[in-house]
């Protein structure tokens, strides 16, 4: 009797399933219940979990300092909803000591950033999760990232990856071609681009003036580099690349890095290069599933 009078009344304000024989409702680890997680690690007959990382670094006048972290979430989220997988953002900070020179930053040591890749990986595997993809928004990270794939296979058993891709699409060429002959890699014209289509109310385009030139410092020689027309490329990028100073204020005073500005960004074309990218990576996970765990793994 007692059950009567009370189960109804959990029973209608707690209509919300988060997992149905495996198929999620909800894809952060941080929304779902135990039982909802359990569920779907019961269901999924290869669990994924996507762990993305990024940063809280200064990103120009203009761009927020989570610039990186903000978008990460966005894809990672996109990239779980269509393929049943389960994503994590296990922390805010990335490697940033080199944005330290402007305020906002806040950085890891590789050591912190590496210990909570592995603690994220190391918890998830020891409840039986086997494979993990992870998606990097902030260059600065690349280099921990790839130690983490090999020491996490190795401590944990499981198989970790980073899939890249398409690089072949049109709208991949560009946007390669852009970073490459305007050194667009950090606040310019392509991050630019992302911010205003993922989160407009999060951007200051006022802050840049609307004849922004290049505050960069750099050898001007050294600059002429940036021209992947040129026979000599391939070497000639390198000795950029090996000259570059270590630190983001050694060579610019505004933050924006490479030479073409802001205002040029276009937002549609990131929103047509995102569902590219996160197609990829979705079928990539439904194609990964269909494969065996080697007997290594298990
Ligand atoms: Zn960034």
């Amino acid at each position: 009797m007692l059950r009567e009078v009370f189960y109804p009344t959990l029973i209608n304000s707690n209509m919300v399933s988060m997992s149905i024989n495996g198929k999620l409702e909800k894809f952060w680890i941080t929304e779902l219940t135990r039982p909802a997680f359990e569920d779907w690690l019961e269901h999924e007959v290869h669990p994924v979990v996507i762990i993305g990382i990024g940063s809280i670094e200064q990103h120009g006048p203009h761009l927020p300092l989570g610039m990186d972290s903000l978008a990460v979430k966005d894809i990672i989220h996109m990239v779980a909803s269509r393929s049943n997988s389960v994503c994590v953002h296990p922390s805010w900070s990335g490697y940033s000591p080199h944005h330290m020179g402007f305020k906002g930053t806040i950085t890891f040591s590789w050591e912190t950033l590496m210990g909570v890749m592995m603690d994220t990986i190391g918890s998830l595997a020891y409840h039986g999760v086997k494979r993990f993809i992870i998606v990097n928004g902030h260059g600065g990270n690349t280099q921990i990232m790839n130690l983490v794939v090999q020491q996490a296979k190795r401590e944990y058993d499981v198989m970790v990856y980073v899939p890249t891709g398409p690089v072949g699409t049109d709208l991949a060429k560009k946007q390669t071609d852009r970073s490459k002959r305007y050194w667009d890699v950090h606040s310019g014209t392509n991050e630019t681009g992302a911010a205003l289509g993922l989160f407009p109310e999060l951007v200051e385009m006022w802050r840049v003036p609307e004849d922004w030139k290049p505050s960069n410092n750099i050898n001007p020689d050294v600059k002429a580099y940036l021209d992947p027309d040129r026979e000599d490329y391939e070497m000639v990028n390198q000795l950029f690349r090996a000259s570059s100073q270590p630190d983001t204020d050694d060579f610019t005073s505004d933050g924006i890095y490479g030479m073409n500005s802001p205002h040029d960004a276009n937002p549609d074309e990131f929103k047509a290069r995102l569902e590219e990218r996160v197609e990829f990576m979705a079928e990539f996970i439904r194609k990964w599933k269909e494969i065996p765990t080697p007997p290594a793994f298990q």
